[in-house]
């Protein structure tokens, strides 16, 4: 019965935003670190963002999932799902020596259909350039996915012109619309990079008109990693972003497209600025514990892994272990429980993780000083405060112009999206939330 409520109220939603209905095409653009400040606050050189927030829907926040990190946020980006159901828990496999192990970068990674699978399904054509976790998706009609030479792995080049689908699609794309661009002009060395990937997208628009694509730009990111939430090439970055925005959204007009296209930018976590490092596992270690259980960093947060399963009692000691640390330690941390790790997704055998206080950031170190100096940006915290939220700003014809959402979560922007091009997330675990205006 409360399926079929749901359904009707679903159809109904969809009936009665009618300027939605007239939405053929979404450009979905998450900007690496994005964060709401750079539209709301005036000293970021962000027109056209700002010019899309005042005249589009924006957001004050969009609560992210624990832990806040790229590859696991973007994966609930393209799911509607929370990492436990898609199966990313970060961005990399958990290594034996507790170290970070392989980059997640295969599609057959993701356990539930992707938005680009659904939209297919419903005959819509599909696109998506530098998306995390894209190789190999046969879903993807254009694909420039996100992947680098993993010897070199300033090159990013060769191998995306090695899994480009369809083949030959990095060769086109250069020789109609970046020309012959050296490797450094598509990493994170330059904001070159943002400006490719942004014009490699506008060209796909332009010549393809994809029904659904999805951008991700991610020098944002590497400048908050750098110099925190401040810093002069962090107003340089989101420039980049926004320049490459405006870029896309002529692209939209000059397709013929401006009238039914709905352009969403988001991100995938915000930024916490940090002054020191906190390394756990020497705690782990004095109490003679590390043999059998090891805190892994996600920069902002850490998250217990047990080696044996069937070791109940680890949790519990570990717990006492910190419960245990001097007033001073303990108030550098939230300590997040299992209820807590559930509610936001995280990693269904994790039990107990730590999340940093503002200016704090853990590291895997088992040796050395226990606390460290580590000047810059970080993000993986539990997604509970607005520093970590990322940024919503949804611009097109028949959006209810000007209006602020107060907040929203990471799982209902595909839900937004597919909604609005007709087709259903099955295993959705966010909500519709009506942006459009009703046509009179
Ligand atoms: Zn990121």
């Amino acid at each position: 019965m409360k399926r079929i409520i749901l359904t009707l109220s679903l159809s109904c939603i969809v009936g009665c935003t009618s300027w939605a209905q007239q939405i053929k095409h979404v450009i979905l653009v998450s900007i690496d670190g994005f964060r709401p400040e750079f539209y709301q606050e005036e000293q970021w050189g962000t027109p056209n963002l700002k010019q899309m927030a005042k005249e589009g829907v924006s957001a004050n926040g969009v609560r992210t999932i624990f832990p806040s990190v790229t590859y696991p946020s973007h994966t609930t980006l393209s799911t509607a799902t929370l990492p436990h159901k898609h199966g990313v828990y970060y961005n990399t496999t958990v290594g034996e020596n507790g170290q970070p192990g392989e980059w997640i970068y295969d599609s057959k990674d993701i356990q539930v259909p992707t938005i680009w699978e659904k939209a297919k399904e419903k005959g819509l054509t599909t696109a998506s350039v530098s998306w995390p976790i894209t190789l190999h998706n046969a879903f993807i009609d254009y694909n420039l996915p996100e992947i680098w030479d993993f010897d070199r792995p300033m090159d990013r080049i060769t191998p995306t012109k090695l899994y480009a689908n369809p083949k030959g699609l990095f060769d086109e794309v250069m020789a109609q619309a970046l020309g012959q661009i050296h490797y450094n002009q598509l990493n994170l060395s330059s904001l070159a990079m943002d400006e490719n990937l942004g014009r490699s997208a506008a060209y796909l628009i332009k010549t393809y008109k994809p029904n659904l694509l999805t951008l991700h730009l991610p020098n944002t990111d590497g400048a908050q990693h750098s110099e925190g939430r401040e810093g002069k090439e962090v107003a340089r970055a989101i420039a980049g972003a926004d320049k490459a925005l405006g870029n896309i959204w002529d692209a939209v007009t000059q397709a013929g497209l401006a009238e039914q296209t709905l352009l969403i930018v988001t991100g995938d976590h915000g930024f916490v600025s940090t002054d020191f490092s906190i390394a756990p596992n020497i705690w782990l270690k004095e109490a003679g514990l590390l043999d059998r259980a090891f805190f892994f960093s996600t920069g902002g947060s850490t998250v217990l892994q047990v080696k044996n399963p069937k070791d109940q009692k680890i949790v519990e000691e570990v717990t006492k272990v910190i419960r245990q640390l001097p007033e001073r330690y303990q108030a550098m941390f939230e300590l997040i429980d299992q209820s807590m790790i559930r509610a936001r997704g995280g990693e269904t055998k994790a039990k107990l993780a730590l999340s940093g206080k503002l200016g704090y950031a853990f590291s895997n170190q088992t040796t050395g000083e226990v606390i460290t100096t580590s000047k810059g940006g970080k993000h993986g915290y539990y997604p509970n405060f607005h520093e970590i939220y990322t940024g919503f700003v949804a611009y097109g014809k028949g959006l209810k112009a000007g209006l602020v959402v107060d907040q929203l979560n990471l799982e209902d922007i595909p839900v937004i999206i597919s909604t609005v091009l007709g087709f259903n997330m099955e295993e959705a675990e966010g909500v519709y939330l009506p942006l459009f205006d009703s046509k009179k």
